[in-house]
Order: C-alpha cells, then sequence, then structure tokens
C-alpha cells in the first residue's frame, strides 16, 4: 500500500522523465511516505501508437506502417546522426498520431492535444471532460491502466501534475474517471498550470466537488503537510527511480534537473512569473552539484536539462568550478560572466553544450521598454563569446510588445541577421498579454481566448502593431532572410529546444 500514487498526464513532449513529480518523490520517499509514480503521458503515446486506423494517403500510410521502426530509432542515438532521417522519423510518428486523434475528432500530435469541441481554458468544458471521461481518445488506456495502479498501489491520493494546456481536458477526464470508479480516494491536483490559475487575482475554485485539493506553487510542503508530515528544511533531490526503465524519445538519458524556481531578476515587464508573483527559491549552487552527484552515481545519464527560469550566475560559476562531467544545458541571462570569453571557455569546459538566450529584441528601445536589463551591445559579444566557445545558442525572440513596431522589429531582423553565425537555433513569438500583468493596466485589453480560466488576453496595440501585421512581418520578411531563414530550417521540428542539444 502506497499513500499516494502520483501521475504526469498526457500530453506533453515525451523527451524526458517529468521533473515536477520527480521533485515530489525525492521529498516524500525522504519523508518516509510510500509513493508511486507514473507517466501515463509516455505510456499513453505507446498506446496511441498501437491502434491501427486506416490511412487515406501514402504519408499515413507509410507513417503508420514505421510507427515500431520510428518509435525505436528515435530513442536511441543513430536517428539523431543524421538530420534529415530524424526529421522524417518525427514527422511521420507525429503523423501517425494525428491519425489516431482524427478518428476521435482531437487534434492529437506528439506535444500536444487539442479537442475540437471542449477548450481547457474553460472550466465548465473541463468539468464536462470528467463527467465524459469514456469519450477520452485515452480512455481504453486509462481506465484499464488506473484501475490496474489502484488496484495494486491502493492509495489514498491520487495526485495529478497539470503543467500544460495540452494536458488540461487528458488529466480532467482521469479526474473524472478516479471520481466515479474509486470515489474514496482524494484527488490532488498540482503543478505549472494550477499554479497560473490558482494566482489570478480574481481566482475562485470552480473545480470543487471534483478536486479535493488544489496545490498551487512548487507542491512538496503543502503536499508534505496535506500527507501529515512537517516537512523538516532539507531540500530533497529529485527521484526519477519510477521512470529509470522508461524508453524517452531522445537519443541518450535526459536529466531534468530545476536548481531554482521563480527568477533572481524578476524584473522584465509582462513576465507571467513575476506577474505571478512567484517567488524566487533557490538551492544553493554547492548543494545542487552535491545532488546532481547523486543522481548520476544512481543512474546514467547523458545530458543534464537545468530548468531554471534563468540560472544564476553564482551557479554558473559553481559549473565552472566543479564540473558535472555530463553535458548540460539551460536557460541563463545576459550576465556580465558571460562577457569575459575565458569564462565562457570554462563554460564549454564544464559540459555546457547550449545555452538558451532570452533576447527578445534587436532594438535598446524595446528592450529598455521592459526593464529587460540587457543591452543589444552586450547581447551581441556574448552571442560572439560562447561561439568562439562552441557553445550553441538558442536564442528566444519576442515580437508585437507595446514597446515595439515595424521599425524595430526591423532591428531585430537587423540584428539576428547580422549575427547569424552565432546563433545556431531560433525561437520566434508573438507577445501574449498576461492578463494580470501590472502593465496590462495601461493597455486597452481585449479578450481573445474565451474562457473563465484564460490568463491571456489581446489588446490595442498602442502603435498599431497587431498580431496580423507581425505574422506577416514574420511570414514575408523575417522568415525568407537567407541567414535566418538558414537557422530556422536547423530546428528540430515539435522537440525544439528539448532535442537541440543533440544537433549542437
Ligand atoms: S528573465 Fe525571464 S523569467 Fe526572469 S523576469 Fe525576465 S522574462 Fe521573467
Amino acid at each position: 500500500m502506497s499513500e499516494i500514487l502520483l501521475i504526469h498526464p498526457p500530453v506533453a513532449k515525451p523527451a524526458e522523465p517529468p521533473a515536477g513529480i520527480a521533485k515530489l518523490v525525492g521529498a516524500l520517499r525522504g519523508h518516509k511516505i510510500d509513493c508511486v509514480a507514473v507517466d501515463l503521458n509516455l505510456e499513453g503515446l505507446d498506446y496511441v501508437l498501437r491502434q491501427k486506423p486506416a490511412a487515406a494517403d501514402t504519408w499515413s500510410r507509410r507513417a503508420l506502417r514505421h510507427v515500431d521502426k520510428n518509435r525505436a530509432a528515435l530513442s536511441g542515438p543513430d536517428e539523431y546522426q543524421n538530420f534529415d532521417r530524424y526529421k522524417r522519423a518525427v514527422a511521420d510518428l507525429n503523423r501517425a498520431v494525428e491519425i489516431v486523434g482524427k478518428g476521435a475528432a482531437v487534434e492529437l500530435s506528439l506535444a500536444n492535444y487539442n479537442d475540437r469541441e471542449l477548450s481547457p481554458l474553460s472550466s465548465q468544458d473541463l468539468r464536462q471532460a470528467a463527467e465524459t471521461a469514456a469519450e477520452n481518445i485515452y480512455y481504453p488506456f486509462f481506465s484499464r491502466r488506473l484501475t490496474e495502479l489502484i488496484e495494486s498501489v491502493t492509495p489514498s491520493f491520487i495526485g495529478f501534475s497539470l503543467n500544460y494546456l495540452s494536458q488540461a481536458l487528458c488529466t480532467f477526464a482521469m479526474i473524472g474517471f478516479c471520481r466515479e470508479r474509486f470515489p474514496e480516494i482524494k484527488i490532488v491536483v498540482g503543478g505549472g498550470l494550477i499554479t497560473s490559475w490558482v494566482s489570478r487575482p480574481d481566482w475562485h475554485n470552480p473545480f470543487a466537488g471534483l478536486i479535493d485539493h488544489l496545490l498551487a506553487g512548487p507542491g512538496e510542503v503543502s503536499l508534505l503537510i496535506l500527507l501529515g508530515k512537517t516537512p523538516n528544511n532539507r531540500n530533497f533531490a529529485p527521484d526519477y527511480r519510477d521512470f529509470s526503465n522508461l524508453q524517452y524519445l531522445a537519443p541518450g538519458r535526459i536529466l531534468p534537473y530545476a536548481a531554482s524556481s521563480g527568477c533572481y531578476w524578476n524584473r522584465c515587464s509582462f513576465c507571467p512569473e513575476k506577474a505571478e508573483g512567484n517567488r524566487y527559491q533557490q538551492i544553493k549552487p554547492e548543494v545542487v552539484l552535491t545532488e546532481l552527484k547523486q543522481l548520476l552515481s544512481e543512474n546514467s545519464y547523458d545530458l543534464i536539462h537545468f530548468l531554471d527560469n534563468a540560472l544564476s550566475p553564482a551557479l554558473l560559476r559553481q559549473l565552472v568550478s566543479s564540473p558535472p562531467r555530463i553535458n548540460w544545458y539551460g536557460f541563463t541571462r545576459i550576465e556580465p560572466d558571460l562577457l569575459d570569453p575565458d569564462f565562457c571557455q570554462k563554460l564549454k569546459k564544464s559540459g555546457c553544450v547550449m545555452l538558451k538566450l532570452g533576447v527578445e529584441s534587436g532594438s535598446a528601445e524595446v528592450l529598455s521598454a521592459m526593464t529587460k536589463g540587457i543591452v543589444v551591445d552586450d547581447v551581441a559579444r556574448v552571442l560572439g563569446n560562447l561561439h568562439a566557445a562552441g557553445i550553441a545558442t538558442y536564442v528566444y525572440l519576442l515580437f508585437g510588445t507595446p514597446g515595439e513596431a515595424l521599425a524595430e522589429a526591423r532591428q531585430t531582423l537587423a540584428f539576428t541577421a547580422e549575427r547569424h553565425q552565432a546563433i545556431t537555433f531560433l525561437n520566434l513569438a508573438i507577445f501574449n498579454l498576461p492578463l494580470y500583468s501590472a502593465e496590462s493596466k495601461g493597455l486597452k485589453v481585449q479578450n481573445f481566448y474565451v474562457g473563465d480560466l484564460s490568463l491571456y488576453g489581446d489588446f490595442v496595440h498602442p502603435r498599431g502593431w497587431q498580431r496580423q501585421n507581425i505574422r506577416s512581418f514574420l511570414d514575408r520578411e523575417f522568415k525568407r532572410n537567407p541567414e535566418i531563414a538558414a537557422i530556422i530550417k536547423r530546428d528540430p521540428p515539435i522537440f525544439t529546444s528539448n532535442h537541440a542539444p543533440f544537433f549542437c
């Protein structure tokens, strides 16, 4: 008998084990609480891939014929040696998943679940997903698997980790099933999406009677208290043992690890972390290295994925002075240390294969309006230093912030094209206004994501730089620049930055 069964629900990118649940497992077992964790996202994918739907066209028939081959190929290193072969395997596997979804009127992919009738942004639709659980595409799988798990684990609680909108409808379908079939078991739901919802100033719980406990924020402490333990002050390393035999879609084993939550900078305008008031909490750098050493001694891994919103300068220095002896990547800000070419060389020696950088814009005015705390010249120098050191860069650009119009977007284009050799990968996003950010108050907001759980809204751009103009600029100008087009072509489809370090 275990106290709690923890579930990572579909659909999320199946490249690595779920970090949030592993952290909970570490804290629970560290307090002598029995628990079992399962990745029903990965198991659910394998269930979908076992279906044999009819295929109308040649591509679909090929995709279905090669499902097993592609599933296996994407879980080993060989396919990643040839980018074209890799892309084809991903596209074919995704196609096979899409076809299964089509049969159930769901836009299903390796990374997404989009129901044509129910919205994950509507609490009413989520309740309906729970009431009509048997209509969910995964129902034959999860009704059998959850029953088997609950009968063998006999938990008092079932915990769902809900982090992405793409997981919401399936999570609620599973909750509906558990509620009906096992009414005596308490349902607990936490994760990033719950945290965002609960931090809305107008939050009221629309899930009373369906979910027993909603846990916002890093869930370890609240879950321990719920389970009757007084949390001691020790930080517990994540525990991935329940996932150690699973075949994720990656060429090697990835160890996701969060050295902090929140953000030490916490000043950028419109940042959801800031809008949600998430407190910065970090694990001391020396403790991070100790925990990593312990995790690496328990299991073999090929890559550390740091999940922090921004790795702190102190942790970067610690990684340089005590390298973890394995490749790693993560998000950093443009910090003074990175202006030093020697420091970048040392980072490379520490195992850093790729850094993700929230550059956002090539316009000094836009960066300043966003209180980004970085200047264009420094970004250029850091990109150059990282390139010289052999560290790949995954650069995030954001178009359509209130301070930007076409002229500034063109500056971003010029900046990117000029530094194309130092930019390995690019992520282009159109700005969504976090509805509850302080800065949104000065803007004329109009909700464009219909639903009472929307976190983002549309707004009247003060300079008339509306979404359709931005899309047109990106498609007709930005992406057509030959240097930029070459960078975009390099991006691993669907898996993007999760697989990018394997192509550096
Ligand atoms: S660095 Fe990133 S996480 Fe931190 S405040 Fe800025 S946008 Fe938010």
